[in-house]
């Protein structure tokens, strides 16, 4: 086989220089291909409509994504993910998922299927992903899943694509979101699901939906609000998951519970992601400009072993937030973190009021916390959640997520 044909790459063992201590190291990166869609949906914070050519034109080229991943797999990077929008709408998908695979690593897509051709279908089974494509379906039926999307015609693609997926045996999952057009089909979708992927999961619900982390749409963002499950409603939907996803939450608040005190960024993910315009982000919704670095001005090496360690380091500073998430045992349970801040108020260091209440709810189920009491203000925290008092631990890229989490694709 010629060099540049493989779909696998050699990686050094453990006692190479790629991977000794101190040298810039990248395990997982998230590519968002573009911020356009082929739908609207009602609850995402992210979407440009399709044919937006002001936001195509500044989109990173294909070439440019292939440095981008070039020099993420010499940092020793195994795995991508490709999501948007929607990945597919880009033309050149083919050759830049190629270009991932050629460098040997793994691509997880994130997507609607609503633009999965026959070609796509035979392309992923012939040069597999090697990780499951996670495909979101918003509905059951064209009504419903129509007014979800905003856009006609999205559920009979929707459903053409993933039975292309599944005639080629391309392994994927299926991803939903508890909205109200939708919410009373969460029972049937999830049978449905079961029988389409063959596999013998629940498949996750988006329920705690972001805000639009580019602060540029007030409108979309009202409109978001009024989407949110309220806290009792959101425990009513983990309760359906019976005694066995009570028990996982109970063991993780158990393991992960701890004060944080001025520290920010409590989360020791060894993934980064690059946006759509070549912009390096500790994560996708976190867009705030300390926390942002421009591609185009510098390297990927510069970015994780110069920026990146710059970011983490950066404190909380607000009073408010240092008298309540700063003293909180919940932060590991709770969804306020420095990218929520900066969505609902512009800065990283501000509770935000309805995480802390669906935090306290569930807190309040798992019988950590008595009705009415603040989180902030327990001191007693360890022997409640069943440890002794030690250093909080930081939940983990890979580690069970406290709450499924709400991102477009
Ligand atoms: S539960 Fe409230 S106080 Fe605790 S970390 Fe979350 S937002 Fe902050
Ligand atoms: S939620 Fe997904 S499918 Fe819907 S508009 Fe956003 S990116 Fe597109």
């Amino acid at each position: 086989m010629r060099a540049g044909q493989a779909f696998a790459r050699k990686v050094p063992s453990g006692r190479a220089e790629l991977w000794k201590a101190g040298r810039p190291r990248l395990a997982r990166l998230d590519l968002e291909l573009t911020e356009r869609c082929n739908n609207d949906c009602i609850h995402c914070s992210i979407n440009r409509p399709a044919g937006d050519e002001e936001a195509r034109r500044q989109e990173l080229t294909a070439a440019e994504i292939q440095a981008v991943l070039e020099e993420a797999a010499s940092l020793g990077c195994l795995s991508v993910r490709f999501t948007g929008g929607e990945p597919f709408l880009r033309e050149d998908f083919e050759t830049i998922y190629l270009g991932a695979r050629r460098l040997g690593l793994r691509v997880r897509i994130f997507t609607n299927a609503a633009l999965i051709t026959p070609r796509l279908a035979a392309l992923l089974a012939k040069t597999p992903p090697l990780e499951r494509m996670e495909v979101s379906v918003y509905g059951m039926t064209a009504a419903t899943e129509g007014a979800v999307t905003r856009n006609p015609g999205s559920h009979e693609a929707s459903r053409r694509g993933i039975e292309l997926l599944a005639g080629r045996g391309v392994p994927f999952v299926i991803k939903g979101a508890v909205l109200p057009p939708t919410q009373h089909e969460v029972d049937r979708l999830e049978a449905w699901a079961k029988r389409t992927t063959g596999l013998d999961e629940t498949p996750g619900f988006a329920a705690l939906f972001e805000l639009r982390s580019r602060r540029d749409d007030e409108a979309k963002n009202a409109r978001i609000r009024k989407l949110r499950l309220t806290p009792a409603e959101y425990l009513s939907l983990a309760a359906r998951r019976g005694e066995g996803q009570t028990a996982g939450l109970r063991a993780f608040v158990a393991r992960f519970a701890g004060v944080a005190g001025d520290r920010l960024f409590t989360c020791l993910a060894d993934s980064c992601c690059v946006d759509a315009y070549g912009r390096f982000q500790v994560c996708l919704a976190l867009r705030h400009p300390r926390t942002v670095y421009d591609l185009k001005k510098g390297s990927l090496a510069a970015a994780v072993s110069e920026f990146l360690p710059e970011v983490r380091e950066i404190r909380a500073a607000d009073p408010a937030y240092l008298g309540r998430c700063g003293r909180c045992f919940l932060k590991s349970l709770c969804q306020q973190c420095p990218a929520r801040s900066w969505a609902e108020h512009g800065a990283l260091d501000t509770p935000v009021e309805y995480f802390c209440a669906v935090a306290h709810a569930q807190a309040v189920r798992l019988g950590v916390l008595d009705e009415g009491e603040a989180a902030w203000t327990v001191e007693d925290w360890p022997a409640r959640v069943g440890r002794p008092a030690a250093p909080a631990k930081s939940p983990r890229n890979g580690e069970p997520a406290a709450q499924p989490s709400c991102e477009g694709g």
